[in-house]
């Protein structure tokens, strides 16, 4: 802890005495003080604890779109219906962006990219919420992507087109690599308009850019850094990778894009429209979820409404989203 809090009291003394020395890295960089947190009203970013490891859920804004989208197998009324019971618009489905920062072992991770401005206009919060909890850019070491669509890696690049993480080493998986860096991918299967399909892949090609050179590609099932594994969840694309940080008796499971959201893809079964492959997803679902219910674990959701954590519970048709507390 005292080294993290050293380089963290260093970072912020050269930012301040030079702000044009990190101006080099990038546009987006004007860190030298801190933003007081109460700028845009409610707080975007919450700290909790698993075990040792400090983290922090940063929130990078919200996309969102139709929500036949998210629920790709599901009867119209009953998806009306739903939405209707859960207060929520029938026309239009609102997804956070809930990137986490962990500090483990004197290192800072940061968990997802987010989308930045690749999704639509309320997304690239991240570096505001980074900057009211003290931290610039620079003080992240390592970015671990879950898988390379646009709304994980969008803020991988400033708009000037440099790595906005200009310190960070970026992991990502080496099958989502492999078809949506390297290869030409055919997104027909994706239940969006063609002209989307195309921008959302030159999306993920321009943002990773920045970082392809130095890239460090992983395959899910091993353990990253003492207390961060992923686990395999292919199915929504070749390799996406949920998440397990642990620490002593502690668990927190982050599930990607297993579900977009909860009233949709937990609390209903209906599987997501955009999953590549839709058995093996729905085979991942359940694998992890059942895990998730059986051990009682902490969740993060990557797209739930923010911060995005809770538990699974097992019913009898099923399974159920209970959210977590806000700990003051
Ligand atoms: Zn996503």
């Amino acid at each position: 802890m005292l080294t993290i809090n050293r380089r963290k009291i260093m970072l912020t003394a050269v930012a301040g005495a030079s702000g044009a020395l990190l101006g080099h890295v990038g546009p987006r960089p004007v860190f030298a003080q801190p933003a007081p947190s109460t700028r845009s009203g409610n707080a975007g970013h919450y700290r909790f604890q698993v075990g040792d490891i400090a983290a922090t859920v940063l929130s990078d804004g919200t996309i969102g779109g139709p929500p036949r989208i998210y629920a790709g197998d599901a009867p119209e009324a009953a998806l009306e219906e739903v939405l209707r019971r859960a207060f929520l618009p029938t026309d239009r489905m609102t997804l956070n962006l809930n990137t986490l920062l962990l500090e483990i072992g004197g290192r800072r991770v940061l968990l997802e990219a987010g989308a930045g401005s690749t999704m639509g206009p309320n997304g690239g919060r991240l570096f505001d919420n980074l900057r009211a909890i003290g931290l610039s850019p620079a003080d992240i070491d390592l970015v671990v992507i879950s898988h390379t669509h646009p709304d994980h890696v969008g803020n991988l690049r400033t708009a000037e087109g440099g790595p906005a993480f200009p310190r960070a080493r970026v992991l990502a998986p080496k099958a989502d690599w492999a078809f949506f860096v390297e290869g030409d991918p055919d997104l027909s299967y994706m239940p969006v308009p063609k002209e989307f399909q195309q921008r959302f892949a030159a999306n993920i090609k321009e943002s990773v850019q920045p970082v392809a050179g130095g890239i460090e590609l992983y395959e899910a099932g091993t353990e990253l850094l003492p207390g961060l594994t992923t686990i395999a969840a292919s199915g929504h694309t070749p390799g996406m990778a949920a998440f397990l940080v642990h620490s002593g008796g502690d668990q927190l499971l982050l599930t990607a894009d297993l579900a977009y959201h909860p009233v949709v893809n937990i609390d209903r079964p209906w599987r997501p429209g955009p999953d590549r492959d839709q058995e093996a997803a729905a085979t991942a679902r359940t694998r992890i979820f059942d895990r998730a219910a059986a051990d009682r674990m902490l969740v993060l959701g990557f797209h739930y409404p923010f911060p995005g954590l809770g538990r699974i519970l097992r019913t009898d048709s099923g399974y159920a989203w209970v959210p977590a507390g806000w700990q003051f």
